[in-house]
Formats: structure tokens, sequence, C-alpha cells
């Protein structure tokens, strides 16, 4: 994974879509907000980028490798 993936639990509105599409990344926290739990560098960044994108809460955030915001709405 080139892309560094993080979620803004301020706009996580719990609908569970990123854990139940990639559980070995996401899961919920105790306080059922979206959570990274396993950065594994063999997650492709497509996969990554079409999560972010289906976010309801807009809440993934990716980077890329040199720490420059990437633009969900490309
Ligand atoms: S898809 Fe977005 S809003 Fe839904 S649980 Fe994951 S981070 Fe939260």
């Amino acid at each position: 994974m080139a892309y560094r993936v993080e979620v803004d639990q301020d706009l996580c509105i719990s609908s569970g879509k990123c854990i139940s599409d990639l559980p070995t990344v996401f899961a919920f926290d105790d306080d059922q907000l979206a959570t990274v739990i396993n950065t594994d560098p063999a997650i492709a960044d497509a996969l990554l980028l079409r999560l972010a994108r289906n976010c309801p809460g807009q809440a993934i955030i990716l980077h890329d490798e040199n720490g420059e915001l990437i633009n969900l709405d490309g």
C-alpha cells in the first residue's frame, strides 16, 4: 500500500461499509467509529480509493507516499 489510510472519526457516521468491504483494515472501536487496524502494504491503492469514495461520511482520508492528500473527486 503506497497510500496511507486514516479515518477522520469526526466524520464517520458508523455505516460499517468500510468494515464489511475490508475487515482486515477497518474495524469499529469501542465508540462504534471506524478505525484503521492494519496497514498491510499488499492492499491495493485502487481498492482503498474505491472505499474512500464510497464512504458515506467522507471520513476515509488517503495520503500518497509523499504525504500529499489524495483528491477523491478525481
Ligand atoms: S464507510 Fe465511512 S462512515 Fe462508514 S464506518 Fe467506514 S469510515 Fe465510517
